[in-house]
């Protein structure tokens, strides 16, 4: 018989009430009893939701982030949250988000606001959480209050209940010491929180306990590999029966630590690490329990059930009781329910599972082990059914898209002449002065116009009234620019409500949900669109609003569009060929918008890249494959234009150092980067690589309401031209504008103005 669990739900709620409460509490306006109310309920109903698996996990409910809880439970809470006024809840939120709910936090003197914990990406995915922090004089102290009160709710509604926690050396592995001292050596000091965590569980009447190790997938240091046998050896004489669970990625040269690690049970995700399966059989012991994540927990798409019973039809036969199944990770990556739905394409939603639809295909799956496939016959067969019509679909195959992919040849991502010569014919067509200064694309979105869109969008306002409103916001953002004195201008992207969406909404071979959301740190949701199908673009997007940008001004307008892998990276994609072919198809697509924006007279084209770095694979040794296809296709998109048009790309970071190369064969002329929040230290980067084309460091940091300084924005771009020659930089902010005011904007601009006038003269 195999045993059906599940790693973990998604906490925000199908409606996203979570959002909502945490939103309105920290307001101050609701309270703490209708939060922790409504963590209850939530928890209440997704243990509902998961019933007839035969372990259902607790503490995977996060009032913000399970890193942060883990923090809290161990005791390991930053000094600077210390000693201000509230209880457990309040420091939580003030480490989360520098700042409680506003009704404690009207307690003036005592309750300012404290700098917020770092947050970082979750491995791969689009999820942050809060990195925990260490110093060489870090003391860790059990908390349990809140995994016990979680065990005593699921207690009362007859959950069999499996909690789960972060394991001890992946907790130390994603934190960071502030000190520099060595996290590693805290390993002693921690292993004992940990076994009486453990005991504690224990002690009410707990079977298993899930121990997250995800970082098992990741490339370790013989130390850190050594620290898994001490951790491990240290909480082997625990009361509980431990599921040691990875996930995200092959166990590679980790497979064999994981396989004799002393734990009762090892998860292995097969979606990912389905190769890895036999072995893993081979080399664990014989009284282990095997999970094995069979459902992918990162996509949307259906499981192919037939196929997946066809090779674990005798992986069970072979384990017998020892074999759990369930999805590959948690599905916190995943929306909630399919059926909330109401306008999504009937035949694209066939093909779809969310996170209740997987748990289903989970149970499925179950029961044909258990009790043979006949027992599901009609589940399966509707299955079938539809995976064999998405893989025939029309709407999935274009015969067209695939010619062009396979007529894709270097030439088309080369540009006709070197940068030296281009930025010749660029000076001389363009004649911009030295700094020149620009923005990254985005003024900010107004009230008025995201009302005008939900008008647009709810029928109340038809298409000619949104696209009279649209153009004059065009033209006040012109206007501005032009008042300001700024040299190449934008035309503020206010018909956008997001950078990849609006792509998305007009390509062929994609599809929106309604509630699709998608936690991706604290109460921030995604929607992520749906790539279905070949991509291809009917139409141009984007050359009205900027023919009609360039029509009001004589300065240079810049064409703005999202670069193929941003795109990518922050869709759901379609699991039926490589992200590369992806990828490929929507670089010809944006081609296509290029081309026809060059054709229309704009000389300067942005093409934002803002999510290249975040497709890195988790092991480096994978690195250079996806570089190699993401560069490619952003070439692809970008170097079809003559030599006298000025192509810029955007990064919203510049962690450099690893990838500076890519980067600058990427080509682009103007490459515009988030630094002034660094001082200008992430330009470090171009100690060593001599970067060959212009680069815009932002000097504006448009996270934060303050203004900068025309003396500061002087002193950053003297910084940056000790790195890289003057006649080569750029003056602009760090990234869109779109979340500011324009009573910020303006000002800030205008010392960023002033700032360039400087620097030309003293220069
Ligand atoms: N052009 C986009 C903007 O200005 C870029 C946003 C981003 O890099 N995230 O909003
Ligand atoms: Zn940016």
């Amino acid at each position: 018989m195999a045993t059906t669990h599940n790693l973990g739900f998604p906490r925000i709620g199908a409606k996203r009430e979570l959002k909502f409460g945490q939103e309105s509490y920290w307001k101050g306006q609701s309270s703490r009893d209708e939060l922790t109310a409504l963590g209850a309920q939530l928890r209440q109903r997704h243990w509902e939701n998961q019933a007839g698996l035969d372990q259902v996990q607790v503490g995977d409910f996060s009032f913000y982030d399970q890193v942060l809880d883990m923090s809290f439970t161990l005791g390991n809470i930053p000094e600077r949250v210390r000693g201000f006024h509230g209880d457990t809840l309040d420091n939580y939120f003030r480490v989360a988000r520098g700042r409680t709910a506003r009704g404690t936090e009207d307690h003036s003197a005592c309750c300012g606001g404290v700098a917020a914990g770092e947050m970082t990406k979750w491995f791969d995915t689009n999820y942050h959480y809060i990195v925990p922090e260490f110093s060489a004089s870090t003391e860790f102290k059990l908390d349990p209050s809140r995994l016990l009160e979680q065990l005593a709710e699921a207690k009362a509604q007859g959950v069999k209940a499996k909690p789960v926690i972060v394991g001890p050396v992946t907790y130390l592995a994603l934190g960071k010491a502030k000190d520099d001292s060595d996290k590693l050596s805290l390993l002693p000091r921690l292993l004992p929180v940990y076994a009486e965590l453990l005991a504690t569980l224990a002690a009410q009447g707990v079977e298993w306990v899930q121990i997250d190790e995800p970082i098992l997938v990741t490339e370790l240091s013989a130390e850190w590999q050594q620290a898994y046998v001490t951790a491990y050896d240290a909480l082997a004489s625990s009361k509980v029966k431990l599921l040691l669970a990875t996930y995200f990625g092959q166990l590679l040269d980790n497979l064999s630590l994981a396989c004799k690690l002393p734990v009762q049970g090892l998860h292995l995700d097969a979606i990912n690490a389905r190769a890895e399966v036999a072995t893993v059989i081979a080399q664990l012991p014989q009284d282990r329990v095997l999970s094995l994540g069979v459902i992918n927990g990162r996509n949307i798409w259906k499981t192919d059930l037939n196929s997946v019973l066809d090779w674990l039809e005798p992986v069970a036969k072979q384990l017998g009781e020892r074999l759990w199944i369930a999805p590959s990770c948690s599905l916190l990556h995943v929306p909630v329910d399919l059926d909330s739905e109401q306008k999504l394409d009937a035949e694209v939603r066939s093909w779809l599972a969310f996170a209740l639809q997987k748990l289903g295909e989970l149970k499925v799956l179950a029961t044909a082990l258990n009790q043979g496939r006949d027992a599901v016959k009609a589940e399966l067969a509707a299955n079938g059914a539809a995976i064999a019509a998405r893989r025939a679909s029309p709407r999935v195959n274009n015969p067209a898209v695939k010619a062009a992919l396979a007529k894709i040849s270097p030439a088309l991502g080369q540009r006709k002449s070197a940068y030296p010569a281009r930025a010749d014919k660029q000076a001389a067509l363009l004649k911009l002065p030295a700094y020149p200064t620009t923005t990254i694309g985005s003024f900010p979105q107004t009230g008025e116009i995201r009302h005008a869109r939900s008008q647009f969008k709810s029928g109340a306002l038809d298409a000619a009234g949104y696209k009279t409103a649209m153009q004059a916001e065009i033209e006040r953002s012109v206007r501005e620019q032009e008042a300001l004195g700024l040299d190449v201008l934008v035309h503020g992207e206010a018909e956008r409500n997001d950078m990849v969406e609006y792509f998305g909404e007009q390509l062929d071979g994609y599809a929106f949900s309604q509630f699709g959301w998608v936690q991706s740190y604290g109460s921030r949701c995604v929607k992520p669109p749906i790539l279905f199908g070949d991509i291809s673009r009917p139409k141009a997007m984007t050359v009205e609003w900027i023919k009609y940008a360039q029509s009001l001004t004589s300065k240079p307008m810049k064409g703005m569009l999202t670069g193929p892998v941003t795109i990518l990276n922050w869709s759901f994609v379609r699991d039926d060929q490589p992200r590369s072919v992806s990828c490929y198809q929507l670089a010809l697509a944006i081609r296509e918008e290029v081309l026809d924006l060059e054709k229309a007279g704009v000389r300067v084209i942005q093409i934002d890249e803002a999510a290249l770095r975040e497709g890195l694979p988790l092991r480096k040794s994978q690195w250079q494959e996806y570089l190699d296809w993401a560069v490619t296709s952003f070439r692809i998109t970008a170097n079809g234009v003559d030599d006298e048009t000025q192509i810029h790309t955007h990064m919203c970071y510049s962690e450099f150092n690893d990838i500076i190369a890519s980067i600058a064969d990427m080509d682009a002329d103007v490459i515009t980067i988030e630094t002034s929040r660094s001082d200008m230290e992430l330009l470090d980067a171009f100690d060593n690589f001599n970067y060959p084309n212009e680069i815009g460091p932002g000097v504006y940091d448009i996270h934060s309401p303050n203004i900068p300084t025309e003396a500061h924005i002087v002193q950053l771009m003297k910084k940056a031209a000790e790195r890289i020659p003057a006649q080569r930089l750029w003056v602009n902010p760090d990234c869109g504008l779109k979340t500011r005011q324009w009573e910020e904007v303006i000002p800030a601009l205008k010392n960023m103005v002033a700032a360039a006038q400087t620097l030309r003269e003293t220069a």
